[in-house]
């Protein structure tokens, strides 16, 4: 089973924070919506139309940016090169795309999950991240989605903002709960270089989120979603039961994808694992001129890669998994290391390694630490 990416790069604006590759001319929709359908025909009879492809991920960018006519023609030519029984195709949107039209035009192209990227419903905070909708566009949406036959949809959200208060946090979260949503991605910002929120600090105009600011919001996010029957099952993602997202819990398992269009990543493991990546740039996506390198990966990166994706998770990962798929054995040191953390109570052991929700916050360092020690 294998899943496939498709990168729409087109924006309206940039978002202060966005490390994702976009263009914000969207004057080219059409003639990229043609090649990404070449590039998706190139793949006719090759490996990777061998398994079934049981997810679809239009991400951006902004893929409601594209006209459902414009969608149509895509998942024809998905549908006419690769073996698809679906189980979950998601579509990116942004609240000031959305219309009850639009909504049940991708209903009826097959798209079974919607995506919303609402960020905040604060207008200071919206303005903050340079968000191209207003509150009231995103409360509107919401409102569609809920009334639509999506019954599987998830929205984002941000958490952690230099000038976000406790109240507004909760508010944010009180005005989203109310609409059920199986599923939310809480991020907290990240402060990228290349991004105008980056240049802004780097001049000193903006001071970077405080950790400690930034871990009491994620208490109180988790607390606040779980009270309302939303868990978390990996660090930024929340669902109710059974409602995760297949595509990207496949990511973290090593699973195959494909991706496509510009700058997005592909990995394929089947005699060797490779990885790949997309140039960002659209012009020569648009030329045909991309030819990404390569890079095949040992059995110990793929380890440590799901090691890293794995304890992210709120399942972990298996220790029989890691030895038998990935002939990696945990050394005496990485033992004893996970003995003392378990003893601080950041994570557990048996079958499985698992981080608590102590030790969550502190996932990133924990990792470093058991691949360095192996
Ligand atoms: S956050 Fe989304 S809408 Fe904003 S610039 Fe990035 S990709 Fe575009």
């Amino acid at each position: 089973m294998s899943g496939i990416y498709l990168h729409i790069p087109f924006c309206k604006q940039a978002c202060s924070y966005c490390d994702f590759y976009f263009v914000t001319r969207t004057s080219e929709r059409e003639h990229f919506v043609q090649r990404l359908i070449e590039d998706i025909e190139s793949y006719r009879d090759s490996k990777f139309t061998d398994e079934t492809v049981e997810t679809i991920y239009f991400g951006g960018g902004t893929p409601s940016l594209l006209e459902p006519a414009q969608l149509e023609q895509i998942m024809e030519a998905l549908y006419d090169i690769f073996d698809i029984d679906a189980r979950e195709i998601t579509l990116e949107m942004n609240p000031d795309d959305v219309s009850g039209q639009f909504l049940a035009d991708l209903k009826s192209l097959g798209i079974s999950r919607a995506s919303m990227g609402v960020q905040s419903f604060e207008p200071e905070l919206l303005e903050f991240m340079h968000r191209a909708h207003s509150s009231e566009e995103a409360l509107q949406c919401l409102e569609l989605l809920s009334a639509s036959d999506f019954d599987s949809f998830t929205v984002d959200l941000i958490y952690g903002n230099p000038g976000q208060s406790v109240e507004q946090l909760k508010s944010d979260v009180k005005k989203l709960l109310a609409f059920d949503p199986p599923h939310i991605s809480a991020y907290s910002l990240t402060i990228e270089p290349k991004t105008r929120l980056g240049k802004q600090v780097e001049l000193g105009r903006i001071a970077p989120p405080e950790d400690d600011k930034v871990a009491k919001h994620f208490d109180i996010i988790n607390q606040l979603f779980s009270s309302h029957g939303i868990e978390r099952y990996e660090v930024s993602n929340y669902s109710m039961p059974g409602k995760e997202a297949i595509h990207n819990s496949n990511y973290w398992k090593h699973e195959n994808y494909l991706g496509l269009g510009p700058g997005a990543h592909s990995f394929w493991w089947d005699d060797s694992a490779e990885r790949w990546e997309n140039e960002e740039d659209l012009r020569k996506y648009l030329r045909d001129e991309d030819q990404p390198e390569r890079e095949v990966l040992s059995l110990k990166q793929l380890a440590e890669e799901r090691l890293m994706m794995g304890l992210r998770t709120r399942k972990g990962v298996g220790i029989a998994e890691l030895s038998e798929r990935y002939d990696y054995v945990l050394s005496s040191r990485q033992l004893d290391y996970l003995e003392n953390r378990e003893q601080e109570d950041k994570l557990e052991v048996d079958e499985r390694i698992t981080l608590t929700d102590e030790g969550i916050k502190i996932a990133d360092a924990i990792i470093l630490d058991l691949v360095t020690l192996h």
